[in-house]
């Protein structure tokens, strides 16, 4: 059999490796340019929380590249940036429930890396004032209680209530001695430095660090106030920020609860919606701070 030679001649390798070479690059390139597309994309948003019109729509006037998205009839969630960076403000509605509910199809839905609940709140501390602003270095449910013993007839005794926590088992809470304590969440450590970062950038009021107390109550009695403060050491109450601490604790989501003060009964502070658009400008100066950190 006579052998059958190939002439290759010289240019030909050049342009065959040259192919090659090509072919790897341009396959290297497309693929940097589709994971870095992939990071934008699965950037995890930042939650930022409002129960009232008044307390989500000025941060929600601020974003950028806004899509609005509506889950049963009443939360509605603007999906929108900051600097570049993806954030949500959901309008959970007041109280306790909607403000669980519309954590839990946040996290379920858009996976935030962190939340925000902030808003307006009554003073439990006198040395707080309308406009002052607490970071909630914790949170608690002061709705959570169980009441005194008492037979037909004996009377009903409020101070006499102890905390009671609904986390402490899975069994009874009304026969569980355990369960008779407060249940404080912590604010997270990083969105807390965050926030005390750009603190002084705030100039009409204090900014501190506290303890927020909520419930589905507007407590206007001036002793049971003081009773809060002593007994479970609330600079404010609110009706949100405990049950989204709640439902982020669960899926460990870090969480921060901030919030101005609308009102101090404590003081004689009248109740002033102005501040939950000031409320606002304070926490989105937070936000761009926070985006500032995760990007380094
Ligand atoms: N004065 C307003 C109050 C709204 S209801 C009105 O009548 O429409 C309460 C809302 O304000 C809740 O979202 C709660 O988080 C907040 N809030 C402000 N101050 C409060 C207080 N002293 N006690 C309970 N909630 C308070």
């Amino acid at each position: 059999m006579k052998k059958m030679k190939i002439a290759i001649s010289k240019q030909m390798v050049i342009a065959i490796m040259a192919i090659i070479l090509l072919a790897i690059l341009t396959g290297c390139s497309s693929a940097a340019q589709s994971s870095e597309a992939e990071k934008e994309r699965t950037k995890r948003p930042i939650l930022i929380q409002g129960p009232m019109p008044i307390e989500a729509e000025n941060f929600a006037e601020r974003l950028e590249n806004v899509e609005i998205e509506q889950s049963g009839s009443t939360f509605e969630f603007h999906i929108g940036t900051v600097d570049g960076y993806p954030v949500i403000v959901s309008k959970t509605g007041k109280g306790m429930e909607n403000t669980a509910a519309a954590t839990a199809i946040a996290i379920e839905k858009y996976n935030p890396v962190a939340i925000i609940n902030q808003g307006t709140s009554g003073g439990h501390d006198p040395a707080l004032n309308v406009f002052d602003i607490v970071l909630g270095e914790r949170t608690v449910n002061i709705g959570s209680m169980k009441t005194g013993d008492r037979a037909e007839g004996e009377g009903i005794e409020a101070t006499e209530w102890k905390p009671m926590d609904v986390m402490a088992s899975e069994g009874s809470a009304g026969e569980d001695p355990n369960a008779e304590k407060a249940r404080y969440y912590e604010g997270d450590t990083e969105l807390l430095a965050a926030a005390n970062r750009v603190k002084d950038s705030y100039t009409q009021g204090k900014v501190v660090e506290g303890t927020i107390g909520s419930a589905d109550v507007w407590n206007n009695e001036v002793d049971r106030i003081h009773w809060f403060h002593e007994n479970y050491g609330t600079s404010v109450e609110e009706m949100e920020s405990a049950s989204s601490a709640m439902i982020s604790k669960a899926y460990d989501v870090p969480f921060l609860a901030i919030r101005i003060l609308s009102n101090n009964k404590t003081n004689e502070g009248a109740y002033n919606p102005e501040t939950a658009a000031a409320n606002q400008e304070y926490v989105y100066k937070v936000v761009q701070e926070y985006i500032a950190a995760l990007e380094k």
